[in-house]
């Protein structure tokens, strides 16, 4: 798979127009220039997944306590935000529950790459920075304590503590011995104490600003030492309100190695307003994207990362410095040389960013993230949605609205793809083939509609466009339960139509599993027929059967599974332009002119004449004149009017151009395939 885009970030810089080419899950090559892609990226760019070292939860999902299911959610819920790395974090527990989730994020990790291990934020925290971490809880970093962390074995990644307590510099050497990445936080320490850990073995430092001792311009303290010693990796905290955007700025000029973190909770991902417990009280998502308490007092992060790239940008930050602090420094400062960078060799995590950093689209390990998980994408429920039917009418309104745009921008990705099927479709109709479309539901309803406006828009002859519709023509009216599943309907109605290897059939179905649709693609192919699927999942069995598959990756819908919503917006848009391209390349338009339109009745009659006023620039008396010669036929009486033709000759020589209008101006008597 080779996906183009206009520009790419590579871990550091933007390039010019490139492409990625992907084989089992990792980048094989960096193509710079013109190349032919299987995905071909019309804006934005391509980069690689974020990653987010500090993450305590999201999507109503707590890391400390989340079930497989939850897992489920929390992972893909990181990926449509672009997040394809997270080190989940849990905070100061008793050990013995500390053990329990790390057996439970092994788990998790086993069934999901997202998941890189995890980070122990505690419980060797100095009591007078412990922030919101319980202080009963709260341990020295003794040998017995150290051991128990060891017992959790390698899922644990990263522990985060105070670098002032008894102990701590011997706790640094044994975990960094053990392959343990050791973080300096919620701490009081100053400056000397600061590099003594550095020394030590310490590598990256939390949450920089937030719960540690002061920078003073006489006394350095922890953002001081974070912030230039070269041992160090400063994480920040990308949400603006934990640090002032104005020291976020500071500190990314200061220090090349910073990295952005959410330190997010539960209610991260959620809409503003969502309320869940967190610590034993109800916390709130704010409008700012923190979590308030009821006194409104701050109680954790509430964006996910790609949220936190956008805002480190408004905060003056360069696109490419907030992107590398997402991507590439987390990778090196955790050791993860296949990750957060585009190069060949690495885990084919990739984002489609807009230009304006929101992503369109997501590969995990080369996989669109919609299909890693079960449900598929148009199944699925989106979390941040649970309160739509409390929304005001307004928010409803514009809920919809907003998802019709995602899909828009899935459709552009699938242009190459459309164009490609209709070449081979136009090619088929020009040999005196038909096109059949089949389908369920409103997939079937809206290629019967299609075949039905063509009709009269392009002036074709009845049977050139043949609808089959699982459960007959009835369920147009009447949805036809059960007829979806109805394989054999779908045989018979192909073989009543004498279906052949001169035809083509595109298959419609918004899961791309459909088995009506999916025995007609399977049938017609088996037949010789040109085949097609029109479909709006990513890696799907009728994408698999037809020969040139369409998928538009419309994604979650507002109401999870009503595929009549944006899947179904995005298939009648792929179909216009499908039939109206092919109409286009058999010659039935002349410009922007329906040239072949059939005028039977007054309005269309003044149309045609119209049209070929328009086109030939004659005056009324000649263009009514010419019409009524050739039967209203547009075609004809602009190329006799313009060749000073009589009307048989003019059909003539339309017929030898194969009924091209612009063609038969030049006297070409070609007729082969489709330009
Ligand atoms: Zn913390």
């Amino acid at each position: 798979m080779i996906i183009s885009a206009p520009r790419l970030f590579l871990g550091e810089n933007f390039t010019p127009p490139g492409a990625v080419a992907v084989e089992n899950g990792r980048i094989t090559r960096i193509i710079f220039g013109d190349v032919e892609a299987d995905i071909h990226l019309t804006h934005g760019f391509l980069a690689p997944g974020l990653i987010d070292l500090h993450n305590n939860g999201a999507f109503g999902v707590d890391c400390a306590s989340a079930t497989p299911e939850e897992w489920d959610i929390f992972i893909s819920g990181l990926a449509a935000r672009g997040v394809t790395s997270v080190l989940p974090t849990a905070i100061t527990a008793p050990l013995a529950d500390l053990a329990a989730t790390a057996q439970r994020t092994k788990a998790a990790q086993a069934r999901h790459g997202a998941i890189l291990g995890l980070h122990l934020e505690g419980p060797f925290l100095a009591p007078s920075k412990r922030g919101a971490h319980l202080a009963e809880f709260l341990r020295l970093p003794d040998d017995a304590a150290i051991a128990e962390v060891l017992e959790m074995g390698g899922v644990v990644r990263l522990v985060t503590l105070a670098p002032e307590l008894p102990g701590a510099l011997a706790a640094i050497a044994k975990l960094r011995a053990a392959g343990i990445a050791v973080a300096l936080g919620h701490t009081d320490a100053d400056a000397p104490t600061m590099r003594n850990a550095a020394a030590a073995g310490a590598t990256l430092v939390t949450h920089v600003f937030n719960a540690q001792s002061p920078l003073h311009h006489r006394a350095p303290g922890a953002p001081g030492v974070a912030l230039t010693d070269p041992r160090l990796s400063p994480c920040l905290i990308a949400d603006g309100v934990h640090v002032a955007p104005e020291l976020l700025a500071i500190a990314f000029a200061a220090c090349p190695r910073a990295i952005a973190v959410t330190d997010s909770i539960r209610i991260a991902g959620l809409e503003p307003g969502a309320v869940r417990e967190f610590g034993g009280a109800p916390v709130t998502l704010g409008h700012q994207g923190v979590g308030l308490r009821a006194d409104g007092t701050i109680a954790g992060a509430g964006i996910t990362l790609d949220e936190g790239v956008r805002r480190l940008i408004a905060a003056g930050v360069t696109p490419a410095l907030a992107l590398a602090a997402a991507t590439s420094r987390p990778a090196q400062a955790l050791n993860l040389p296949d990750r957060g960078t585009l190069t060949p060799g690495a885990r084919a995590d990739l984002v489609w960013f807009s230009d304006d950093l929101h992503p369109l689209r997501v590969w995990t390990a080369g996989v669109t993230h919609s299909t890693a998980t079960k449900p598929r994408g148009t199944e699925t429920a989106r979390p941040e949605l649970a309160n739509l039917d409390e929304r005001g009418t307004l928010e409803i309104v514009q809920t919809f609205l907003t998802q019709e745009q995602a899909a828009q921008r899935a459709l552009a990705t699938a242009a190459p793809a459309l164009a490609r099927l209709a070449n081979a479709v136009a090619a088929k109709l020009q040999a005196g083939g038909r096109l059949f479309y089949a389908g369920a539901g409103t997939s079937g309803r809206l290629g019967f509609l299609d075949a039905v406006e063509c009709g009269p828009t392009f002036g074709i002859e009845d049977g050139l466009i043949i609808p089959l519709l699982a459960g007959g023509t009835e369920a147009f009216i009447k949805a036809a339960e059960g007829a979806e599943d109805d394989e054999q309907a779908a045989i018979t109605a192909l073989t009543t139509h004498h279906f052949g290897a001169g035809d083509a059939l595109v298959g419609i179905a918004a899961s791309g599993s459909t088995p009506y649709t999916l025995a007609a693609i399977r049938h017609a192919r088996a037949l010789g027929g040109l085949t097609g699927a029109i479909v709006n999942n990513a890696g799907t069995p009728m994408a698999e059967a037809a020969e040139i598959a369409v998928p538009i990756v419309t994604g979650a819908e507002v109401i999870a599974g009503s595929t009549r919503l944006s899947a179904g917006s995005s298939q009648k848009i792929a179909l216009n332009t499908l039939s109206s391209t092919v109409m286009i390349r058999l010659g039935k338009t002349y410009g922007p002119y329906m040239v072949d339109m059939r005028a039977t009745n007054a309005k269309l009659r003044r149309r045609a004449l119209a049209m070929v006023q328009q086109i030939t620039g004659a005056n009324e008396y000649d263009g009514t004149l010419a019409l009524t010669a050739c039967g209203m036929h547009v075609k004809c009486a602009a190329l006799m009017i313009l060749r000073h033709l009589p009307a048989e000759q003019a059909q003539a020589r339309l017929a030898a151009a194969n009924g091209s209008l612009r063609r038969a101006l030049h006297n070409q008597e070609v007729n082969t395939g489709p330009a």
